[in-house]
């Protein structure tokens, strides 16, 4: 839904930015190549180490035990599929970011966003009937446990989408006439103002600026400073009359927030 306030033009540029879908830089493109890259490289070698796991319980005679050494190898296999799956997921969900997708396609959206999701299963599923089938229970449950562990690792919570972009670059645009925010090391909103107080204390000792994207590109924060936006809407001479009819700014259609982010 995009927003029911009036834009009033502040200057700057030449028209209203009229924003409808958020087009991301060339450069953010070519880096979440490379970190899609990167994460499916790391997918790829999570299931060929699954693959190895299961060529152990393959040979398997199910009436017979495995040795000790045998199950500790494979479950130190298991553990390297974890490995790569969590980390192929966190270079997918960090390429998101960068290049997200749209909402108005759900299906391609849920699957971008989680990916590694479905990746989690089959690095570890098939292991998983496998290990029962030859009777491995321990390793079967600890495949099961790793996959259930890996999947909720990989699930992205705060999802990007390119209408949540032009949204948030449009409220910022019209508060400020610019696409420019600041943001610290560990907030978890971006400002406005540089001395907000939020940001300007004696805690922060580096601050970041850029565009609204850079900000969710580089650190995934999503929200907008609650006191630099009432600053800006006071600052700009927001009419009160006018905006008391619109609701003062709290949807996010998804209720994402309270979501801490990490
Ligand atoms: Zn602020």
């Amino acid at each position: 839904m995009a927003t029911t306030k009036k834009i009033t033009n502040v200057g700057g540029d030449d028209k209203t930015p009229q924003r409808t879908t958020f087009v991301p830089t060339a450069e953010a493109k070519a880096q979440a190549g490379k970190f899609r890259m990167y994460g499916i490289l790391l997918w790829v070698l999570a299931i060929v180490a699954e693959i190895g796991a299961m060529v152990i319980l393959f040979k398997k005679d199910p009436e017979i035990a495995l040795s000790t050494g045998a199950r500790v190898a494979l479950i130190v296999i298991l553990l390297i599929d974890l490995v790569l799956l969590v980390a192929g997921s966190s270079f997918w969900k960090k390429a998101n970011r960068f290049d997200p997708a749209s909402k108005q396609n759900v299906l391609g959206f849920f699957f971008q966003n989680q990916l590694g999701v479905v990746v989690a299963v089959i690095a570890f599923l098939p292991v998983v009937i496998l290990a029962f089938i030859k009777k491995e229970y321990l390793v079967g449950a600890i495949a099961a446990l790793f996959m259930v562990g890996g999947g909720a690792a990989s699930a992205d919570y705060n999802a990007p989408s390119k209408e949540q972009y032009s949204q948030q670059t449009s409220r910022v645009e019209e508060l400020t006439g610019g696409n420019h925010v600041f943001w610290t090391k560990s907030g978890t909103k971006y400002h406005i103002y540089n001395d907000c107080p939020s940001i300007n204390s004696n805690r922060t000792d580096e601050i970041f600026e850029g565009t609204v994207a850079k900000a969710r590109e580089l650190k995934n924060i999503t929200e907008l400073c609650k006191i630099c936006e009432k600053r800006a809407e006071r600052e700009k001479g927001i009419d009160q009359s006018q905006s008391t009819e619109t609701q003062p700014e709290t949807t996010t259609p998804d209720g994402d927030k309270g979501t801490g982010n990490q």
